[in-house]
């Protein structure tokens, strides 16, 4: 299977897109600190990670190597943890990170709110018919919508969902849409992802490198 890069220049190529509007973060939530320079060497420097604590202990481990976006739910006090690392949080979602951004937020941080465009009961993620009066209440600059779609092994079946959200994203002018993992981010990029989130296909691929 070719690479994870290769692949989605050829589905934004396919889309009649620029395949340089398109990012991919990698999501290294499954990936050791050490394992890390592995990405550099194959030109990640886009990294992402879901637990504060973890971000901060990946990045100072390599310090100016990466740039970090938190990709997890914002724990309290966690944006102040955070925030020397990173310049774009995809997952705001709840009251209280809105209000600890409003309190902690540095100059410059941006935001992409999470929308739960499947509507699964227990997901994280604004529901669409709440979106504007959570937008208008953000005290940050929101400059996107991120969601994540129900798991499944067809990617077809997310879809829907990246075109809601992408719809979601014109009708508010909001330039980012961070949408498609491992299982579906070539359809994403058909949809309009400009970031892409992949975690499990990168890491497999740099193992399997190491490996031969
Ligand atoms: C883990 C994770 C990903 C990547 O998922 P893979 O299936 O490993 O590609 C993307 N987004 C978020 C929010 C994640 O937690």
């Amino acid at each position: 299977m070719a690479d994870v890069r290769a692949q989605v220049a050829e589905a934004a190529r396919r889309a009649g897109r620029d395949p340089g509007d398109v990012e991919i973060l990698v999501a290294v939530k499954y990936m050791d600190a050490e394992e890390l320079p592995l990405l550099a060497e194959r030109g990640y420097t886009l990294l992402g990670e879901n637990r504060a604590q973890e971000l901060v202990r990946k990045a100072e481990r390599h310090p100016g190597v990466f740039r970090w976006h938190f990709i997890g739910q914002l724990q309290s006090r966690k944006v102040k943890v955070i925030a020397p690392h990173v310049d774009l949080i995809h997952s705001v979602a709840s009251e209280s990170a809105l209000a600890q951004l409003a309190k902690h937020a540095p100059p410059g941080l941006e935001i992409l709110v999470e929308v739960n465009v499947s509507g699964e009961p227990g997901k994280a993620g604004v529901d669409p018919s709440e979106l504007d009066a959570y937008l208008e209440a953000s005290p940050v600059p929101v400059v996107g919508l991120m969601t994540m779609p129900p798991a499944t092994a067809d990617p077809e079946a997310s879809r829907p969902y990246f075109a809601a959200l992408r719809e979601l994203a014109r009708q508010r002018g909001l330039r980012h849409l961070s949408m498609g993992t491992s299982q579906d981010f070539a359809v994403a990029v058909a949809e309009g992802a400009t970031i892409v989130r992949v975690g499990s296909a990168i890491m497999q691929g740099i193992r399997a490198a190491a490996r031969s």
